[in-house]
């Protein structure tokens, strides 16, 4: 049968919670039963009574078993009187507990107090404490045993001190009898391992001319090297001596009262009831406790046990560590970085000194992680950390919030410290990252909140940071931004896109324009242009650049990018159908899209169903960072090519892509950015630009088309250069499907008329 931990509390959701958070680490040893009244709790225990079962622990809420005289507490006592309890208090009652004094110790429970804890608890310290708890009950019951062995070993009288010797030898723990005059009656073999100094390697070193099995044979020789080695723990051998001296002792009717409690109990503080820790000069991490030998009624001396809980402080002080830090990259995670900003938050409204929290989120990471793949990825995370970390300064904190996502706070802030550090944090990003042989370069952007003016508590600050940062990325990303109150409303409409997007297919609110190109040598129009239009009920028209990176993040890019291709070569068969044959139908398609292994075989089911030849389709794809790794996405390219559709790298000239790079890829297009166009006039480089991809076009013999012209002066420019294909307001804007279909067919009409 296994042994019970009881849980007692009269709020159902805590209670809940603790249960939940016990079974996941005890569940498979403990028998967790609960209850969230005392009469439940009562009948429960009655239960538990029949079925003879070890109760080794009660967790119970003071408001459930308070005040003293408590039934629930009473019965417990009288029917596990060995049980432990941990009691869960509210932070005001923590703070007035009982420290041991004789008037408050009256409200303390009957049931053997471990520790408080105050709600809500930190899992990691309600695991550890828990586990604490159990371990000080093992070792009260091996005490037990031990003392129960003694006792057998004295009354029989000629084998007794071989037996005891034996008994004695035969546990982990180290054990030490002190008789009343304070002289060493009894060890251990464990207990010489314990306090004997250590090789490098840990093992237990015996003095010069012993070899370890010597030891215990020789008891007489031991006995100096041993208390030399006690008294090498002052602190230790003070608490040994303390015990022995007359009137130290209890007087014997306290004892029989007490049976197996530690006589230092009504000096200990009651967090502490028994359990002592103590680190040796050797390096080993030690719990003891004792307690009184007891031949009949008499005291004859004391025991005292010890438990080696070095490996076990380790791996605590391992979890605590994990339990705090990021595991990739070594940094806080996200609750030492609550804790801090907590801390922090204190400290400045003290001191009224100011502070600011930081959202940084690496702009289209998830491109580079789902294109080049998670190694890379977590690498590159790594190198990014490291060089942040390099121009952090004293008072400042970097932590990984999850993802792609780092928090930074920064304390006793000068006035403009914020803008300061987030402008050292993009200037260290400036040069690109070698990873696995690839350059990278990566941005980031940042939102900025500060204590006191944006916010006095931690999550109001964290939210407004996390609105700047959106706003930071609507502003095209790569900088930062600080809090402004009007982002308030900003953050909630960003929010109803967000869940109102994974309803907008089903609801029919997204819709095609199509904004057609011009080639000026023939005057025809050869290709059109497809582009996502969504009509919300409420927030009326939602521009694609508002919504499609936010379908990016979300992953709905993948159901509506298949949505759009479908109905864009559905348009282009029924214009066919139409008499508009000679048009290619060109349709946008995320970085995210490509690095989807089943996109060939969509693209083909989205063809076969509408029945458009290849050749109609273009893709267009962005220039992204994603695109630097030429191997992948050469590789998707090729794949997409020998389909027989066409391929457009769009946005040209805004990312990162190189003028040999576009030549290396299989694109049929190149569509040259708005912003170059935009300033033709009047900005000589752009010129520059704009007539140098026009040539390479031309020697490569790929398409050229500019995007985002607005006038005709812009017109007679491009077409003098000898750009042949155009696409903008001066022709046309993007235009409903009736539209479209009008403008096309009138476009048509007069080579019809000329035929
Ligand atoms: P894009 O592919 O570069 O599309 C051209 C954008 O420029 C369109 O904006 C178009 O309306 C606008 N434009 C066209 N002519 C002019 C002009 O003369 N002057 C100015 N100022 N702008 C002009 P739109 O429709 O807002 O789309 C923005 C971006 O959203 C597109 O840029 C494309 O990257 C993305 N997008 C649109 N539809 C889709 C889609 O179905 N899937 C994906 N993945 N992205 C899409
Ligand atoms: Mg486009
Ligand atoms: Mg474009």
């Amino acid at each position: 049968m296994r042994p019970v931990i009881l849980c007692l509390d009269d709020e159902e959701q805590a209670l809940h919670l603790l249960v939940q958070q016990l079974h996941r680490e005890l569940g498979d040893h403990y028998e967790i039963p609960f209850a969230s009244s005392s009469v439940e709790a009562l009948e429960l225990l009655k239960i538990l009574q029949t079925e003879g079962v070890e109760l080794q622990l009660i967790i119970a809420a003071q408001t459930l078993v308070a005040p003293r005289g408590n039934t629930v507490l009473d019965e417990v006592h009288s029917t596990f009187p060995q049980a432990l309890s941990i009691l869960l208090t509210a932070q005001e009652q923590a703070a007035i507990a009982p420290r041991g004094n004789a008037k408050s110790a009256s409200s303390l429970p009957p049931v053997e107090l471990y520790r408080y804890l105050t709600k809500p608890w930190d899992e990691t310290d309600l695991l550890m404490t828990v586990q604490a708890a159990l371990r000080c009950y093992q070792q009260q019951q091996d005490l037990l045993q031990h003392e129960h062995a003694m006792l057998q070993a004295h009354d029989q009288s000629s084998s007794s001190h071989s037996l005891l010797e034996a008994t004695l030898d035969a546990t982990a723990d180290g054990i030490l009898a002190l008789d009343r005059a304070g002289q060493i009656t009894h060890f251990n073999q464990a207990l010489l391992q314990l306090f004997s100094p250590q090789s490098d390697s840990g093992e237990a070193m015996p003095p010069a001319g012993h070899s370890a099995g010597s030891l215990l044979n020789n008891r007489e020789q031991t006995l100096p090297h041993l208390k030399q080695w006690l008294q090498n723990a002052p602190e230790l051998w003070e608490q040994l001596m303390a015990q022995t001296i007359a009137g130290a002792w209890h007087d014997e009717t306290t004892v029989q009262n007490q049976s197996w409690q530690d006589s230092s109990l009504t000096i200990s503080p009651p967090h502490h009831p028994r359990l002592r820790s103590i680190t040796l000069s050797n390096g080993r991490s030690l719990e003891y406790q004792s307690q009184l030998q007891m031949v009949g009624d008499a005291i004859v001396g004391q025991v005292w046990s010890f438990h080696d809980v070095t490996e076990r402080q380790r791996s605590e002080a391992l979890i605590r560590y994990q339990a705090h830090h990021d595991f990739l990259t070594g940094i806080a995670n996200r609750f030492k970085f609550n804790d801090v900003l907590d801390n922090m938050l204190v400290q400045a409204e003290t001191e009224s000194s100011q502070l600011a929290v930081l959202f940084i989120d690496l702009d289209r990471f998830k491109v580079i992680n789902d294109s080049l793949g998670h190694s890379i990825g977590d690498e590159l995370l790594k190198s990014f950390v490291q060089r942040l970390q390099r121009v952090c300064r004293h008072g400042e904190l970097l932590a990984r919030w999850g993802g792609d996502e780092f928090t930074m706070v920064i304390s006793n802030l000068s006035p403009d410290g914020a803008t300061q550090a987030a402008r050292r944090i993009l200037s260290a990003l400036h040069r690109p990252f070698e990873v696995q042989g690839h350059q990278l370069r990566i941005n980031v952007s940042i939102g900025i909140a500060q204590y006191p003016q944006d916010g006095k508590s931690a999550e109001q600050l964290l939210k407004r940071a996390d609105m700047a940062l959106y706003q930071v990325k609507e502003d095209g990303r790569n900088g930062y931004q600080h809090y402004l109150p009007h982002l308030d409303q900003k953050g909630q409409a960003l929010f109803a896109i967000e869940s109102a997007l994974h309803k907008a297919l089903e609801r029919n609110e997204l819709s095609l324009h199509y904004q057609p190109q011009l080639d000026t040598e023939t005057g025809e129009v050869t290709h059109v242009e497809a582009l996502l239009r969504w009509q919300h009920p409420q927030l009326g028209t939602i521009a694609p650049e508002q919504f499609i990176a936010v379908a990016e993040q979300n992953g709905v890019i993948f159901p509506l990018g298949e949505w759009v291709l479908t109905e864009a070569c559905r348009q282009a068969k029924a214009w066919q159908r139409m008499g508009l044959d000679n048009l290619v139908m060109c349709v946008n398609l995320s970085p995210l899209q490509l690095s989807q292994a089943d996109l060939p075989t969509v693209i083909q089911q989205v063809l076969a169903a509408t029945e458009l030849e290849p050749r109609w389709l273009e893709l267009e794809i962005t220039e992204s960072a994603a695109l630097r790794n030429e191997h992948v996405i050469r590789d998707v390219l090729n794949s997409l090519q020998a389909l027989g559709l066409g391929l457009a790298l769009d946005d040209f000239g805004t990312g990162y892509s190189s003028l040999s790079y576009a030549k290396q890829l299989p694109f049929d297009t190149l569509k040259l950015d708005q912003s170059f166009v935009r300033d033709l006039m009047t900005n000589h480089s752009d010129g520059v630009i704009v007539q140098a991809v026009l040539a390479m076009g031309k020697g490569l013999q790929r398409r050229v088309v500019a995007e985002g012209v607005e006038t005709e002066a812009l017109r007679d420019l491009l077409k003098s250069w000898g750009c042949r294909y155009l696409q903008g307001y001066w022709f046309s804007c993007p235009l409903s499907a009736e539209a479209a279909t009008e403008f096309l067919l009138t476009q048509q009409q007069p080579l019809v008329q000329a035929a």
